[in-house]
């Protein structure tokens, strides 16, 4: 079966037509800029790239567009429509509602608006992508995969904070979870190049993209990670704070004449390694070359980074009451050599040795440990989209 994989946000929308049999990707793109202008980049598998500059003023307009390319003579990769079987969206926030994947009815699309408070940049252009693709392919079977979904067998002394109790019966305020796609599909690949059951380890997931967040998984099912009520907890990442006092908000938005809203704006988007470096760059390349140079700020914010991921890892072992692998994903986790070297730097105690030559690898599945190494490191390039088609495949 063919299926069209779809990640939609506010102005852009990501795809990938994927063979479900095969699981190739057959055609994949990205639709950016919708509602101000419009810009489609369309790769299919055997031929060139096109770039196109298209009017997209709403997001039907741009699937209509993705669909138009797909099935075009010159640039497309199936005859008709009628090709795709079925259509699996990714949805950020399914709240405590959905622990799994589910079809997209109308009952269902009424439950995830439900949650759009609970992720208000993100769950709005997940349903405004949703309903256009129902539009345009009318009785194609729509599937949603959750990002929160993975995380919801995490224990309640896991989710809970230390808050009155009430908040959470009254404001679902509780610890959510995100990226569960990507450490769900991360962890079980982690036990089949191990040719373990996925029942029998302990693994560690360190998911360090311009979000990053670290999960521990226990016999496959997550038990904790760290991001929280929303995707600003936890590690330092591109951006966003991570984990930080409370008290600090009011301190500095009374400094600084902000309001709260303000305030969450700096911890979501200048803050992290972009904010740690004196607004440098959120990117670990532009940081790392400019750490080579000698500039401190750089080199600090990076290793802030490290170490905060080091401690999350001592964490999770802890909560799992031991670790067997620990496995680094994402944009930094799959390319950047010096990171991962630094974090494992910190990983001595479990009896974890880097080997430096096979460290020297990028986005591809590699075991980083020495062979005397107690306990394996490795690197496994994440893939959402594939995690996404199979899940789709799975419910239709
Ligand atoms: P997103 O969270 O946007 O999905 P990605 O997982 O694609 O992010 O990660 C993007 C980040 O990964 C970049 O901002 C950069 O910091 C880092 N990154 C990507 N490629 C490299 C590389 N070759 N070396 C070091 N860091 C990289």
């Amino acid at each position: 079966m063919k299926v069209l994989v779809i990640n939609c946000g506010s102005s852009s929308l990501k795809y990938q037509l994927i063979d479900s049999d095969s699981e190739e990707v057959l055609a994949k793109g990205l639709c950016e800029r919708i509602g101000i202008d419009g810009r489609l980049t369309h790769k299919p598998a055997a031929k060139d790239k096109v770039e196109i500059e298209a009017d997209m003023p709403n997001h039907t307009a741009a699937v209509s567009l993705v669909l138009q390319y797909l099935t075009d003579r010159e640039h497309g990769v199936i005859a008709s429509l009628d090709e795709i079987g079925a259509v699996g969206h990714r949805v950020v926030h399914g709240g405590e509602k959905f622990a799994c994947s589910t079809l997209l009815t109308d009952e269902v699309l009424a439950e995830i608006e439900k949650c759009n408070e609970l992720a208000p940049l993100h769950n709005p252009a997940n349903l405004i992508g949703i309903n256009a693709c129902k539009e345009l392919m009318p009785g194609v079977p729509m599937v949603g995969v959750f990002d929160t979904a993975f995380h919801q067998t995490m224990p309640k002394k896991a989710f809970l904070y230390g808050l009155p109790y009430e908040y959470y019966e009254k404001y679902g305020v509780r610890r959510y979870g995100f990226h569960g796609t990507s450490h769900s599909y991360v962890s079980g690949r982690a036990a089949e190049i191990l040719g373990k059951d996925k029942k029998d380890l302990k693994v560690i997931v360190c998911h360090l993209g311009n979000g990053a967040s670290v999960c521990a998984v226990d016999g496959g099912r997550s038990v904790d990670t760290s991001m929280g009520f929303t995707p600003l907890e936890g590690l330092i990442m591109g951006t966003r704070s991570g984990d930080i006092d409370p008290a600090i908000i009011e301190y500095v938005a009374g400094k600084e004449t902000m309001s709260v809203s303000e305030a969450l704006t700096v911890l979501n988007k200048k803050s992290g390694i972009f904010g740690l470096s004196g607004g440098l760059s959120s990117d670990f390349r532009d940081l790392d070359a400019a750490k080579e140079e000698g500039n401190e700020k750089a080199a600090m914010a990076v290793s802030a980074f490290c170490y905060r991921v080091a401690k999350y890892v001592g964490a999770y072992a802890a909560a799992m009451n031991g670790v067997d692998v620990i496995v680094f994903t994402a944009g930094a986790g799959e390319n950047d050599t010096v990171v991962r070297a630094e974090i494992v730097s910190y990983l001595g105690y479990l009896g974890i040795k880097l080997d430096e030559a096979k460290n020297n690898c990028r986005g591809k599945e590699q075991i980083i440990s020495t062979d005397d190494s107690d306990r394996i490191a490795m690197v496994i390039p994440t893939n959402e989209e594939l995690a996404i088609a199979r899940e789709t495949v799975a419910l239709v």
